[in-house]
């Protein structure tokens, strides 16, 4: 019996210990967290992620849980709106095969198909790859060995930090941090309805929008100034609020809401850039080993589109691991890098600097919701959303590796 340790039970960590259970691996998924967490930020996912949860037998649950958003609004502090774009024109150019979700839901569905359920409050405290296997050592003092340990471990990954080296030689912060946290204001919800407000000010930007269980949820982004483009989560810099002082009515009272500590997401925006995320047994997958960022909007998506070629690569090849891991990783590198790519142009867009590229942004943003608009964004939207050739190649349903 082939043995795998995951470190890290989110999108990514969750997703493979799924296809390698399904596949015949004894899977110990560890996870820092006490719990399950709830919190999270809402997610356009599409591509890679829906074709993967598709394949998962996941689309009913996902499609119940869905997000009622269906309008994106911006809006000046004044509450002038100055732009916008309604969801079903996004959908329509991606063929239906997009929803909005909170990413808690979206691990809250992975989380109940489990077989082997995570281990919570446990993470990986020592890994030392020997050979074809590795030694690994948990946190909770018991030790083992295994034939494959995967890092699905985050954007601030412990196993990359163990076995590739330290954090900062492979972050490429993008100069944005961002933050985000779910509250109740049924006020506030009633006037919003079904939109997801954003009000905008040259570098920085509050949005708004409903979860669909009556309460609301906070997206805030800001840029920072090269020199203070720190790394890490929350605590470390001025208040929320004061970093987003001056935005209105509306935005001050979503930053009222803002908790201390718990519940609060708070960190840089950064990609990680590695040239190998593969050492002997040692692999890494979703952000650890290549976060593209909510600039590219997709960071989910890829987790599961590379937690499924991974388990697709490690089938395909029983008895050679390492063959395996290298193969996943000869064509998830450069699909990853093209993701990671757009992802920085987006960012000069996301949250323009100046008042005439803020102009000229809600401007293109509202070119969906023209006549013809449509087709002026499909182009640009099959190339964001294209998925992994791989996946693609297989039914839907079935055959699921395409090669069994
Ligand atoms: C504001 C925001 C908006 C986003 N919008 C989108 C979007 O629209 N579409 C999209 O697809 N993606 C989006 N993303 C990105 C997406 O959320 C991530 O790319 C995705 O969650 C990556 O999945 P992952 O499993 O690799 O990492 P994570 O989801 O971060 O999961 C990592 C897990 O590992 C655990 N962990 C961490 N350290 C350890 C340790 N030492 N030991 C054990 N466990 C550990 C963590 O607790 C966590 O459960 C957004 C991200 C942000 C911040």
């Amino acid at each position: 019996m082939r043995r795998a340790t995951i470190c890290g039970a989110g999108i990514a960590g969750l997703t493979l210990a799924w296809w390698l259970t399904r596949d015949g691996w004894t899977v110990t998924l560890v996870e820092r967290a006490p719990g399950p967490r709830g919190e999270g930020y809402l997610m356009d996912f599409f591509g890679s992620g829906y074709d993967v949860a598709e394949r998962m037998g996941l689309l009913p649950t996902l499609t119940d849980r869905a997000s009622p958003v269906d309008e994106l609004v911006h809006l000046s502090p004044s509450g002038r709106r100055t732009g916008g774009l309604r969801y079903a024109a996004m959908t329509g150019v991606l063929g239906g095969r997009v929803l909005s979700l909170l990413r808690g839901d979206l691990e809250s569905a992975l989380r109940t198909v489990q077989k082997t359920p995570p281990r919570y409050g446990v993470s990986v405290a020592a890994a030392v790859p020997r050979g074809d296997r590795v030694d690994v050592e948990l946190t909770d003092g018991t030790r083992h060995t295994a034939d494959l340990l995967v890092g699905a471990d985050g954007i601030h990954s412990r196993i990359r930090e163990l076995v590739f080296g330290p954090e900062a030689r492979f972050l490429r912060p993008l100069g944005f941090r961002t933050a985000s946290y779910l509250f109740d204001d049924p006020d506030l919800a009633a006037w919003l309805g079904t939109r997801f407000a954003v009000i905008a000010a040259p570098g920085r930007q509050a949005g708004v929008y409903p979860t669909g269980r009556g309460g609301l949820a906070a997206s805030l982004i800001h840029r920072t100034p090269p020199a203070a483009r720190r790394i890490g989560s929350s605590g470390t810099g001025p208040p929320l609020a004061a970093l987003f002082a001056g935005l209105g009515d509306t935005a001050a009272r979503v930053l009222a809401r803002c908790p201390a500590g718990p519940g609060l997401y708070d960190d840089c925006v950064a990609q990680v850039e590695m040239t190998s995320w593969t050492r002997g047994p040692v692999t890494l997958v979703g952000d650890a080993g290549y976060a593209v960022s909510l600039m590219a909007g997709q960071g989910a998506s890829l987790a599961m589109g590379g937690a499924w070629l991974l388990a697709h690569h490690l089938a395909a090849r029983p008895g050679d691991v390492p063959a395996a891991l290298s193969a996943y990783q000869a064509e998830m590198l450069p699909f990853t890098r093209r993701k990671q790519l757009s992802g920085r142009r987006a960012a000069a867009w996301m949250v323009p600097s100046t008042r005439r590229r803020l102009r000229l942004r809600d401007r293109l943003m509202s070119i969906g919701d023209l006549p013809g608009g449509v087709a002026l964004l499909r182009p640009l939207m099959a190339t964001t959303a294209a998925g992994l050739p791989a996946l693609t190649a297989v039914p839907r349903t079935g055959n699921i590796h395409g090669h069994e």
